[in-house]
């Protein structure tokens, strides 16, 4: 056995009514003018979570993709207000910007994850400038401290959880594949699946039950640290890829993630097992999709805008600079993948 293992010093407070510490959380970091993330939705919610804060500001206007001109009116505003700390509270475009904005500043952000995108677990920033996305690895975007209150996900629209949930799936799929991957990633990843699957299929039922919440915002967080310190392969660059022809994140994911296992089958039999395994299912690509069908959401690319006309160029981007992959990543197979994909087949 051989590898190498990073921890990443983040303090994760985790609980229903733990966000009653928020304040406690900032005080910690020794923090005295808060600037206050979320998205133009989540604006009230936010401002009442921030009773007893240290306010110096609120900046509410985070969208999708941190695009360059938002994320500098981010910037202004935590320069203008002197802020000395982010609080960000919402998913990952919310995430996003207290990352971008501790990029440029080194400012701590404390994030409050309100899907299960993970972003916060992670020293990855992204932003996007005319129609490209940079990302970049960087100590000083990682959360200092994380509260999970799966009280804050109640409201989730029950397919924004589903889409979220397998995308959280993915990250630790392909960490359980990771050609840096070690073995105490592959017991979170493992865990994780196990978590989500299990929960995800009663909390579409039951979306305001907090033990079905709960076990999918554990399952967030263990996809979270998966994805923090091992390449992604395949299946993330596919959804890079589609992500530049505009398709929403989280459904791209659930919707990739199965044909992207298939396509992975014969050269990750370890990973496919402890797949299966954490879904209780003969075969890891057949029972995520499986399990993607039960929670009601999009089985298609052709259903969330992807052009068929597109898939030979997605086909051909993504085999040009492709990610480390346990099988060699080729044109014919890669565009039948995305065929099977944008049609909605059940893996083979
Ligand atoms: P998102 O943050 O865009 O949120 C999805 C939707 O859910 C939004 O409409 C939002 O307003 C709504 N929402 C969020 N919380 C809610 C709540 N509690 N109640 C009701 N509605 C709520 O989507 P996402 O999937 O969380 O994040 C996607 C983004 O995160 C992408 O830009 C992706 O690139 C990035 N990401 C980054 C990393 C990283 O490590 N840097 C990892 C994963 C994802």
């Amino acid at each position: 056995m051989n590898f190498t293992y990073l921890s990443l010093p983040i303090r994760v407070v985790f609980g229903a009514g733990s966000i009653r510490g928020l304040a406690a959380e900032v005080e910690r970091l020794g923090a005295r003018r808060v600037l206050l993330i979320s998205t133009p939705g989540r604006a009230q919610m936010v401002r009442d979570l921030a009773q007893g804060l240290a306010l110096a500001g609120v900046f509410d206007r985070a969208v999708m993709h941190t695009p360059l001109a938002m994320v500098e009116a981010a910037r202004e505003e935590a320069r203008k207000v002197n802020a000395d700390c982010c609080v960000t509270v919402g998913g990952g475009s919310t995430i996003g910007f207290g990352k971008a904005i501790a990029l440029s500043s080194s400012l701590p952000v404390v994030a409050v994850p309100t899907t299960y995108s993970g972003s916060e677990m992670t020293t990855i920033w992204g932003v996007s400038e005319g129609g490209a996305k940079k990302t970049g690895r960087d100590p000083k975007v990682l959360p200092r401290a994380v509260i999970y209150d799966p009280e804050l996900t109640l409201g989730l629209p029950v397919a924004v959880s589903a889409a979220s949930g397998m995308n959280a799936i993915a990250h630790c799929a392909e960490a359980l594949y990771a050609h840096d991957g070690n073995p105490i990633i592959s017991l979170m990843a493992e865990e994780g699946i196990r978590a989500l699957a299990s929960s995800l299929p009663s909390l579409v039922a039951q979306p305001r039950e907090l033990r079905f919440r709960s076990k999918a915002l554990y399952g967030s967080w263990l996809a979270g640290m998966t994805i923090a310190t091992t390449s992604v392969a395949l299946h993330h660059k596919l959804c890079h890829v589609l992500g530049g022809f505009g398709l929403p994140h989280a459904e791209t994911h659930s919707i990739v993630l199965p044909h992207a296992l298939r396509y992975n089958r014969d050269a990750a039999p370890e990973a496919m097992a402890r797949i299966e395994k954490a879904l209780n299912a003969p075969d890891a690509a057949k029972g995520l999709y499986d399990l993607e069908a039960r929670l009601g959401i999009p089985m298609r690319l052709a259903d969330i805008g992807m052009k068929e006309a597109d898939l030979e160029r997605a086909a051909r981007i993504a085999v040009e600079a492709p990610y480390p992959n346990p099988r060699k990543v080729e044109y014919a197979p890669v565009l039948g993948l995305l065929r099977d994909a944008y049609e909605g087949r059940r893996p083979s």
